[in-house]
């Protein structure tokens, strides 16, 4: 069995979903986990906004501009008057709740229920689709199977007992179409994984139903070795580690939420990233192996800031970096880098919310120098540190770019480079150049 997991833009138009469709008309017994057509949780979020500025009548006017999108899509993906009908009834019922909810005052909860219906719709879309093509999809609710505990964690016994539950429901089904993103809470609230957590959703099911391998489908070949933005003849990376594909989706790949491969790799079920654009193409498989002696990857983190903590204090004593943590930890906020010498401490932050309360702080415990618009680039491959060559090799590439800080040996598999904002290009063609030539 796998999980195949399609985005927003593979569902965002009736001729994508006829697509996806096509890709998994003959999937027996997988189970398919949709986002919502994109743009809709963000047309979501816009009514969630008005209902919070007290604005009824514009969230009425963007859910019935939402409404006359999906009635168009309606009428683009059925043929049968039958199915359109269908289809109709259905999407018309989902805005008659989304009106309803409008009435309600705002709170967070109100805005994860409306959210929630994009899903809900993109959903209930493919399985009429497949339906109305003779397939018998079974449309299974994300709420019944997927719950959160009081810390926001996947509650992962009570997924595998509730999925395994539904699927053994309905043998006679030939595939299984369920919503990513959205759950319910330890309250049984509607609630959910977070922007972008589909690929949670996918990556939760596939690991704690034991799936042979779970799909992610978007519209790029892969995960590639360096940015295409800025870098041309790009290749897609056929192998990952799990944590080399960690580190690349923390440090800007965007194409994986980054922890959306946790429990696929706690549970070692290889994830394969598919482009439904051109789905012969082999795309990139993360597993739990590691080709030995390669580089595999370049990505870069934007909007870091650099803080150097100088102090003649430091040399030579003890607790001083649990104090500059602390003062991190006291304003939430999370440290990307580190390096440190004899005398002072450089780390990086891609958060500055609370960046003035932190400077005056860490002012006490010595000279404080800030550093804005900064890059990190991020070099990702088997760079155990017994083996010889490859962070001299990444050293040689920046060779005439200035680096702020270099960071090697935190994790087997990554060196990452602190470089100007201005430098980011120009450190990414070189790296390309100089390591995958
Ligand atoms: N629809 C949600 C979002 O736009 C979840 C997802 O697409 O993964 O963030
Ligand atoms: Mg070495």
């Amino acid at each position: 069995m796998k999980v195949k997991k399609f985005g927003g833009t593979s569902v965002g138009s009736a001729e994508r979903i006829r697509n996806v469709g096509k890709l998994i008309a003959d999937c027996k017994k997988d189970i398919v986990v949709l986002s919502a057509m994109s743009g809709t949780t963000n047309s979501l979020l816009e009514i969630s906004g008005a209902v919070e500025n007290n604005d009824r009548k514009r969230a009425f006017e963007l859910a019935d501009a939402l409404q006359s999108k999906y009635a168009a899509t309606i009428d683009d993906l059925y043929t049968s008057e039958e199915y359109k009908a269908k289809a109709k009834e259905v999407i018309d019922g989902i805005f008659d709740e989304l009106r309803a909810l409008t009435k309600n005052n705002f709170s967070v909860g109100l805005e994860k229920e409306i959210v929630a219906r994009g899903e809900m719709m993109s959903t209930n879309l493919m399985n009429l689709h497949l339906h109305e093509l003779g397939i018998n999809s079974v449309l299974i609710p994300a709420l019944d199977i997927v719950r959160i505990d009081m810390h926001g964690e996947p509650d992962e016994a009570f997924i595998r007992t509730e999925a395994k539950k539904a699927l053994e429901a309905h043998t006679e089904a030939d595939l299984y179409i369920t919503q990513g993103f959205i759950c319910r809470n330890e309250k049984g609230e509607t609630d959910n994984l977070q922007r972008g957590g589909s690929d949670y959703t996918a990556s939760l099911l596939g690991a704690l139903l034991g799936a042979d391998e779970i799909e992610i489908w978007t519209d790029i070949d892969g995960m590639h070795n360096n940015d295409p933005r800025f870098v041309e003849g790009t290749t897609p990376v056929r192998n990952l580690h799990f944590e080399e594909a960690a580190e690349l989706a923390y440090f800007g790949a965007k194409i994986l939420h980054p922890t959306c491969i946790l429990p696929a790799r706690q549970h070692n079920v290889p994830v394969r990233l598919l482009n439904t654009m051109d789905p012969a193409a082999e795309g990139t498989l993360i597993e739990n192996k590691l080709e030995r002696n390669a580089i595999k990857a370049v990505a870069a983190k934007d909007n870091i800031t650099a803080i150097k903590i100088k102090s003649g204090r430091m040399l030579l004593a003890y607790g001083f970096l649990k104090k500059v943590f602390e003062i991190f930890e006291k304003y939430e906020t999370s440290i990307d880098m580190i390096t440190t010498s004899e005398v002072g401490v450089s780390l990086t932050i891609d958060n500055e919310k609370n960046l003035p309360r932190i400077e005056a702080e860490l002012s006490q415990l010595g000279t404080v120098t800030i550093d804005r618009d900064m890059v990190i680039i991020c070099v990702v491959g088997d760079l155990e540190w017994t083996n010889r060559g490859f962070e001299a090799a990444a050293l040689e590439a920046l060779r005439n770019v200035p680096v702020r800080m270099i960071s090697y040996g935190g994790s087997n598999y990554n060196i990452s480079f602190l470089v100007r904002k201005e430098d980011k290009t120009k450190a990414l063609r070189l790296l390309s150049y100089h390591l995958f030539n």
